[in-house]
């Protein structure tokens, strides 16, 4: 027999489902969430009277009544509190203020080229500090600061564990943390943007699905059930570095033949300027020389995409997901290429919160106790 659950943990988890139909619904009367969620109107009043008193929700009167009694109306603060979602790439720092329903409140992007990742973190600290001051937020209203990294974490731990991507390994966010004053919480980014698919995405009823996050390496998060699954030493989903050549050119987890040699942003941008008479930094650009028929960018895409579908391919094969779904920069531009059989072929489905999912996943994480998600 399962052991009953205690008192405290019953009154989490309502307080929880209380708040996630308030996240869901914003403005919403109380014996509809009393029946919605099929708990006493005792409950709802023990839980909603305390959500007054915290500031996260209030009574409205706005409701139309039916006859009898005039309808208890709760409205959803929805800016009461925020998160802050940072997402680290080698070169490029993002970083979102949400509310409490995923608004991107503010987005500031920087380059952190050239610096280390703890020059970085100073960056990120003192622009989230200039947030809360020009929004007149008090750090206890910040639920903490949810960080998006290219590599292995430990989430329990806050530690980056190996990240070629940004050469750094077993890196500890505590410090950074304690410099900040607010909470901080990790995660892989593939792994992030693939939670961001699950709470926040147009493929919210897909239950088994793999996300394949291309920036400037690749990674992949797998959705199992609803959930993304991380394996047995967090690291499920490293496909970026499965072996799909026998090429002599080395990866940056120092191997050679690995997928995301091919099929990373990097890659295309590499291979352009190796190929071209002038150099290029971005993805626009390359589309830009695409889009006019400058034919290295034609041949380069051919080959880029031929590519990606022998990876594509491995995954159908091991995992069979119901959607592979396309992420970062790349889904926007493959998404108006890729006919729709070539997309059909290899269940392919183009991130709708793309290039943003990996920032709103890590913006996400300290949400999670409050809607149990
Ligand atoms: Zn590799």
């Amino acid at each position: 027999m399962k052991n009953p659950m205690d008192q405290s943990t019953i009154k989490r988890i309502n307080r929880a489902r209380i708040l996630k139909v308030f996240r869901d619904h914003e403005i919403i009367q109380k014996k509809d969430l009393a029946e919605g969620l099929g708990l006493s109107i005792t409950t709802v009043t023990t839980n909603t009277r305390q959500l007054i008193e915290e500031g996260l929700i209030e009574e409205t009167g706005i409701a139309e009544s039916t006859g009898g009694r005039k309808p208890v109306v709760f409205k959803f603060n929805k800016n009461a509190r925020v998160s802050f979602g940072v997402e680290v790439t080698p070169r490029m720092v993002t970083l979102i203020m949400t509310n409490l329903v995923s608004e991107i409140m503010e987005m500031v992007k920087f380059s952190i080229e050239g610096m280390t990742l703890p020059q970085a973190l100073k960056v990120v600290e003192t622009q989230i500090d200039r947030l809360l001051e020009n929004h007149e937020i008090e750090k206890q209203d910040c639920l903490g600061i949810g960080l998006a990294l290219p590599g292995s974490v430990d989430d329990g731990q806050k530690l980056l564990l190996n990240s070629p991507n940004l050469h750094v390994s077993n890196f500890s966010f505590e410090g950074f943390e304690a410099d900040c004053g607010i909470e901080v919480f990790t995660g892989n980014e593939a792994n992030l943007a693939a939670f961001a698919e699950v709470i926040l995405g147009t493929v919210k009823p897909i239950k088994n699905a793999v996300y394949v996050s291309i920036t400037d390496g690749v990674g992949c998060g797998i959705i199992s059930n609803g959930e993304v699954t991380k394996g047995f030493t967090n690291s499920a989903g490293e496909f970026g570095h499965m072996r799909v050549s026998d090429g002599p050119k080395v990866c940056s987890c120092g191997r050679t033949g690995c997928w995301e040699l091919f099929s990373s942003e990097r890659a295309l941008i590499q291979g352009y300027n190796e190929n071209a008479a002038h150099a290029i930094s971005t993805l626009t650009e390359f589309f830009d020389a695409y889009a006019q028929n400058d034919h290295i960018a034609i041949e380069l895409l051919n080959r880029y995409i031929a590519h990606l579908a022998i990876g594509i391919e491995n995954i159908l094969l091991g995992l069979d997901p119901e959607v592979i779904i396309i992420g970062g920069e790349m889904a926007v531009f493959l998404k108006s290429i890729l006919s729709s059989e070539e997309s059909k072929e290899h269940r392919l489905i183009f991130s709708e919160i793309a290039p943003l999912s990996a920032v709103l996943g890590s913006s996400l994480l300290p949400f999670k106790a409050m809607f149990g998600f």
